[in-house]
């Protein structure tokens, strides 16, 4: 796994249709990627895994699912218009802008590769800002005369842009923050018992200085994230159990344990609401990098909404304790960077009778299709009218089954190895005859006759 390379990888996701540029028939967009019919169903899979795993087989969770856009007074508590930021330099030489802690020579420009052109280094926000409802965008000539006291503006060269301060709102950079802002609204209607954690997946949006490495750093990615509220005495324990769930997430990616490394980060590289932060890292083809975070948030967000909402933040304990402000462990999961280090481990080349094979060795609960069926030839009409029996079976069984009548079976094997499909289904004259078909295991290449009648649970 470490030798695979991730140009191999970014295009067999292009070739099989998993995962495009961007606007790629425009261009491309930097930073921004679209999932194609398997990609799709890799990061469905992917989604309801953890979805399983966190929630539905959980006694003390439950789910929300927030506006991607909210009211920028979240974005404003939450510390991320002061703090959410990455240093930026930029070169003098061919103005290129750089991310100043991600590069491999802090004094050489990776763009023109001239030295000693950076000047300070400037702090960048990364959020996207835009703005809600019809106060806003118009365009006016510098100069002209504007409503101090009502409008902000924008210089755009020789023009301005007008707009309401109060109509700014930000594509949210993390999902977190839909998950705190209902906190009180979940406590009110569910009362749930302490500990007990809010898990929600979604989209986020980090205009990142530095766009790079496939999906890995994307300015718009998923997460999947989980705000696990405890009392302030039980903070450790609840770190403790995620350290250990973490890893059994990872385990159920199909990662192998070797390349899964926790790193204490130290306290100077924390986020600004952490008391303890572990990154998880996986050996990715781009070097050892963090793939998830686990963080102790201390009472931070809860507090901040509390003092610039002025409602209670308090949980009252159903033994007659004294009410708290809950602090809370957050398990966050990038579902792209979970694609990338599947993909990863799942990479492999290996030789079948003499010629070079490139298969994804996919844990078969991941794979975007269970099953491929074909008739071994598409001009016998009696091959395939068989075979469309069989596969509507499965269909209804399994869902994501392919018809694969294409080329010749030598073909089709490649082309459903490449896309990590575990089993194909070959229906053939012998099928006519004694009605068994042939399973072919993507792994080990072996094919066994299987009466056509016991298919669907010995495939189950
Ligand atoms: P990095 O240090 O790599 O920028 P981060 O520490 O800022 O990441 P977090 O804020 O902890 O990341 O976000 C939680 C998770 O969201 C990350 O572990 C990662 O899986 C995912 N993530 C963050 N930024 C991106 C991105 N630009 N593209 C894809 N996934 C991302």
């Amino acid at each position: 796994m470490s030798n695979t390379k991730l140009e191999d990888i970014v295009s067999l996701c292009k070739r099989r249709g998993f995962i495009y540029p961007g606007s790629d028939v425009y261009g491309g967009l930097s930073g921004t990627w679209d999932y194609g019919p398997l990609g799709v169903q890799l990061k469905r899979n992917i989604l309801q895994l953890w979805w399983k795993m966190f929630v539905d087989d959980r006694e003390d969770m439950l789910g929300v699912d927030a506006a991607i856009l909210m009211n920028q007074k979240v974005w404003q508590a939450s510390g991320h218009v002061d703090t959410f930021t990455d240093p930026l330099v930029e070169c003098s030489n061919c103005h290129a802008r750089h991310r100043a802690d991600k590069l491999d020579d802090p004094n050489k420009c990776p763009t023109c590769g001239k030295t000693d052109t950076f000047g300070e280094a400037r702090q960048f926000n990364m959020m996207f800002r835009t703005f809600v409802g019809p106060n806003q965008g118009e365009e006016v000539t510098i100069g002209a005369p504007l409503d101090e006291q009502k409008r902000s503006v924008d210089l755009e060269g020789r023009k301005a842009i007008t707009y309401e301060p109060s109509s700014v709102s930000y594509l949210r950079p993390e999902t977190a923050q839909g998950i705190f802002t209902n906190f009180k609204n979940v406590v009110d209607s569910f009362y749930p018992d302490m500990p007990f954690g809010l898990a929600q997946q979604g989209k986020a949006f980090r205009n990142e200085i530095s766009p790079r490495d496939f999906v890995f750093r994307s300015r718009e990615f998923e997460q999947m994230e989980i705000e696990y509220f405890v009392h302030p005495d039980n903070w450790e324990e609840a770190f403790t159990m995620w350290l250990k769930l973490v890893h059994e997430w990872t385990d159920a990616l199909g990662l192998p344990t070797e390349s899964v490394h926790e790193l204490e980060v130290p306290e100077a590289d924390r986020a600004h609401y952490s008391k303890r932060t572990v990154d998880f890292e996986f050996d990715f083809p781009i070097g050892r990098e963090e793939l998830l975070g686990l963080a102790y948030r201390t009472d931070f967000d809860l507090q901040n909404i509390q003092k610039a909402s002025g409602k209670s933040m308090d949980y009252r304990p159903k033994d007659g304790g004294e009410p708290f402000v809950p602090h809370v462990i957050e398990p966050s999961f990038g579902l792209e960077r979970s694609i990338m280090a599947v993909l990863a481990a799942a990479y492999t080349e290996d030789e079948v009778n003499g010629e070079k094979r490139t298969y994804l060795k996919l844990p078969k609960h991941l794979a975007p299709v269970k099953v491929a069926v074909s008739p071994l030839l598409k001009n016998k009409p009696e091959l395939v009218e068989k075979a469309r029996e069989v596969y509507t079976a499965l269909k209804k069984e399994f869902g994501n089954v392919m018809w694969d009548d294409n080329g010749n079976i030598g073909k089709r094997y490649r082309r459903q190895d490449e896309i990590g499909t575990p089993y194909c289904v070959v229906i053939d004259f012998d099928t006519l005859e004694d009605g068994t078909v042939t399973v072919r295991d993507r792994d080990t290449t072996e094919q066994q006759r299987v009466a056509s009648t016991e298919l669907t649970s010995k495939l189950a």
